[in-house]
């Protein structure tokens, strides 16, 4: 059982997932042609060594229009991962504070929780101006769950990224390994591995309701 009163979701392949829609974006908006640039440049925006104004720029993609086009399309590109839509609502049920932390720009990681119809606020790395890492990103969460550190866990797929982050910001660190990954030797292991929402779920304080009462 983790003993939290709080949780913090990282939002890509944790509670959802966008089908590359940023990818297809950026190749329309170039005719069809660079896929491999295109990949690069989302690849350095992803790992924070450049803004998305400037990927989209340095590949020739106006980012104007990449936005408009990427926002217009999210609703057909993001799709729920099992449990996603309810999990929120659940644990606010139980008494819990939830959140967003996702490294994206915005609106776009706003319209994505909107999308599953996400339930609590959402922190985005380009609003607040650190990415995950990061410890004053988790710190931002921290404020906006408004319970100490150690009292909230942070649920998210990657082990830097995620695990490592929250672990080092003083939260509960829960790796949601749904893709059946290798954890990496070299990064501190997570308070708890799940491989479904439910599991989180039940591994959560308060009641669990009908028949997914856990056994164990
Ligand atoms: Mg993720």
């Amino acid at each position: 059982m983790l003993d939290v009163a709080a949780v913090g979701f990282d939002f890509d392949h944790t509670l959802g997932i966008d089908h590359r829609l940023e990818r297809d974006v950026a190749l329309e908006i170039l005719g069809g042609h660079d896929e491999q640039r295109v990949n690069e440049a989302l690849a350095a925006f992803r790992s924070g060594s450049q803004t998305i104004a400037d990927a989209m720029e340095a590949i020739g993609v106006d980012v104007r229009r990449f936005r408009e086009l990427v926002l217009e399309r999210a609703p057909r590109y993001v799709e729920a991962l099992p449990g996603a839509r309810d999990i929120a609502a659940t644990l606010q049920a139980r008494g819990l504070t939830v959140a967003i932390l996702s490294n994206g720009w915005s609106p776009l990681q706003e319209l994505k929780a909107k999308l599953i119809g996400f339930p609590g606020p959402v922190l985005v790395s380009e609003v607040i101006g650190i990415r995950k890492p990061n410890v004053e990103a988790f710190r931002s969460l921290e404020r906006v769950l408004g319970v100490p550190a150690a009292r909230a866990a942070y649920v998210g797929d990657e082990p830097e990224i995620d695990v490592a982050g929250a672990l080092w910001a003083g939260m509960k660190a829960v790796w949601f390994d749904w893709e059946g990954k290798t954890y990496p030797q070299h990064v501190v292991p997570p308070t708890l591995r799940i491989s479904s929402l439910v599991e989180l779920a039940q591994a959560l304080p308060g009641p669990v309701s009908g028949a997914a009462k856990p056994t164990a």
